[in-house]
C-alpha cells in the first residue's frame, strides 16, 4: 500500500463500516458520491449537543441558549477556515448543494438577471445546477447554453472562450463531475469568466470532500457544497457568496432570525448570512458538520486526495480486463474518485443488483445527470465512487464481484 494515509485505520473510525450486510457480507461501500458515511466523532458530536447544549439559537439569553449559539458559530467559522475564507459571514447555511444554488437563482437571478440574458452551463452539470437555471430561464425568459464536453469527459475549453465572447451575465459549472470524476480547471474557468464579465457559480459538492478547495484563491462569487459528502449529517449544505453580493441580494424565505425589524407595515433584513437563514436551522447538523471539518482536518486533504488518487488508479488497473468493461470519463491521472463505468449487454441496475448481494454498495442510473448520460448516448451507467475510508479490498471485491455479474449474464 502507497497511500500516505494508512485507510484501514481510518475506516475503523466508521461503525457503519464494521457492520455486516445481508447477514454475514463486509460491507463494501462504493457510493460516497452519492453520500459519505460518517465518523465517530461526527455523531458523537451531534449526540453531545442534544445530551448537554440542546436550545434555539440566536434568541436565547439563558446559558444553553449561548452555549448552542456559540457551537453553531464555530463550525461556521471552521468550516469558513476549512475553504480558506477569512470572513464566515460569506458562509450562508442551508441544507444542501441544491438549495445552495437554488438560493442565488431565487434571490440573484431573479433580482439581477433579464429577458435576453445568457447563462453559460456545461453538459456535465448535475440537476441541481440545472434545473434552477431553467426555472428562472422560463419565467424571466432567459437563454441558456452549454459548454460541450468531449469525448474524453473533459470540457471542451475553446467551446467555453466561444461561449464566453457571447457575454453571458452567469456562468454556473461543477468543480468536479459526480460521473466522468472530471476535474475542472475552476481557476482558470472563473478567471476567463469574471474577464467576460459574468458572475460565476461553482458546484463544490464532489470537490470540498475530496481535495484542498481555497476560495480566496479561486475566487468565484458563489460555491456551493454538501455536508453529507464530506463525512458530515445530511440537512446541512454552505453557500459562499462574496459579500457586496450577498448584501445586495433579497431574502430567500421569509420568516424568524433573518429579519432586524417587522412591524405592521413591513419588515427590514437581518445582516448576512442571517437574511438567508430564516427559521431555526440545522443546529446539531451544523455542529456536526464543524466536527466533520476537524475530522478532514486531521487526516489532511492532500492526504485524502493522494489516498483517493492512488486508488482510482487501482482501480483502473482492476477494472481493465474485465470483459466488455468501458469506462467513462478521463484517465485515472487526471479525475478525481469516481468510476462510471458500462457492461455490455448487462444493464446497470443488474450489476448493481448483484453487486448488493455481495455487500458491494454501487448506484446504478443516471446519478442526476441525465443530459450528460444523453450525450454520451447511454441510458444509465454503474458508478462506484471513493472515499477516504476505502481500500484495495474493496476494489478487489468490486472485481471479484463483477467476474460474478459476467458469469451470470454470459
Ligand atoms: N452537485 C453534484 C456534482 C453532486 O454530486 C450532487 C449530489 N449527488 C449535488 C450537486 C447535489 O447535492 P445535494 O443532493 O446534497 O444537494
Amino acid at each position: 500500500m502507497n497511500s500516505v494515509i494508512s485507510n484501514e485505520e481510518i475506516a475503523c473510525q466508521f461503525p457503519i463500516l464494521k457492520q455486516p450486510i445481508h447477514q454475514d457480507k463486509r460491507l463494501v461501500y462504493l457510493d460516497s458520491a452519492a453520500t459519505a458515511q460518517k465518523p465517530l466523532v461526527v455523531i458523537q458530536s451531534m449526540n453531545a449537543f442534544y445530551e448537554h447544549t440542546n436550545a434555539n439559537i440566536h434568541r436565547g439569553i439563558h446559558a444553553l441558549a449561548e452555549a448552542a449559539t456559540e457551537a453553531y458559530e464555530n463550525a461556521r467559522a471552521k468550516t469558513a477556515r476549512f475553504i480558506g475564507v477569512q470572513d464566515a459571514r460569506q458562509l450562508v447555511f442551508t441544507r444542501n448543494t441544491t438549495e445552495s444554488i437554488n438560493l442565488i437563482a431565487y434571490t440573484w437571478g431573479r433580482k439581477f438577471l433579464n429577458k435576453g440574458d445568457l447563462i453559460v452551463l456545461t453538459e456535465m452539470e448535475h440537476h441541481s445546477n440545472l434545473v434552477p437555471w431553467y426555472v428562472l430561464a422560463e419565467e424571466k425568459e432567459l437563454r441558456i447554453e452549454f459548454v460541450r464536453v468531449q469525448d474524453d469527459g473533459t470540457l471542451d475549453m475553446r467551446h467555453y472562450l466561444d461561449l464566453l465572447e457571447k457575454k453571458p451575465r452567469l456562468v454556473a459549472f461543477t468543480h468536479m463531475s459526480n460521473v466522468l470524476g472530471t476535474i475542472n480547471p475552476a481557476k482558470e474557468m472563473i478567471q476567463e469568466a469574471h474577464t467576460a464579465g459574468a458572475v460565476v457559480v461553482v458546484d463544490g459538492a464532489q470537490a470540498v470532500p475530496h481535495f484542498s478547495v481555497n476560495l480566496t484563491d479561486l475566487e468565484p462569487d458563489f460555491y456551493a457544497f454538501s455536508g453529507h459528502k464530506m463525512c458530515g449529517p445530511t440537512g446541512i449544505g454552505v453557500l459562499y457568496g462574496k459579500l457586496d453580493l450577498l448584501n445586495a441580494m433579497p431574502p430567500f424565505l421569509g420568516g424568524g432570525d433573518m429579519i432586524k425589524k417587522v412591524t405592521f407595515e413591513g419588515f427590514s433584513t437581518n445582516d448576512v448570512p442571517y437574511k438567508f437563514e430564516a427559521g431555526t436551522p440545522a443546529i446539531a447538523e451544523g455542529i456536526g458538520m464543524g466536527a466533520a471539518v476537524d475530522f478532514l482536518e486531521s487526516v489532511g486533504m492532500d492526504a485524502v486526495f493522494t489516498h483517493e488518487q492512488e486508488l482510482t488508479q487501482y482501480a483502473f488497473n482492476v477494472l481493465a480486463d474485465v470483459k466488455g468493461l468501458r469506462i467513462i470519463g478521463p484517465g485515472a491521472d487526471v479525475r478525481g474518485g469516481v468510476v462510471s463505468f458500462t457492461l455490455e449487454g448487462i444493464h446497470p441496475h443488474d450489476v448493481a443488483q448483484i453487486l448488493d448481494s455481495k455487500g458491494i454498495a454501487v448506484r446504478a442510473g443516471h446519478h442526476c445527470a441525465m443530459p450528460l448520460h444523453q450525450r454520451f448516448n447511454l441510458p444509465a451507467t454503474t458508478r462506484a465512487s471513493l472515499y477516504l475510508y476505502n481500500t484495495r479490498a474493496d476494489l478487489d471485491a468490486l472485481r471479484t464481484g463483477l467476474d460474478k455479474v459476467i458469469e451470470i449474464f454470459a
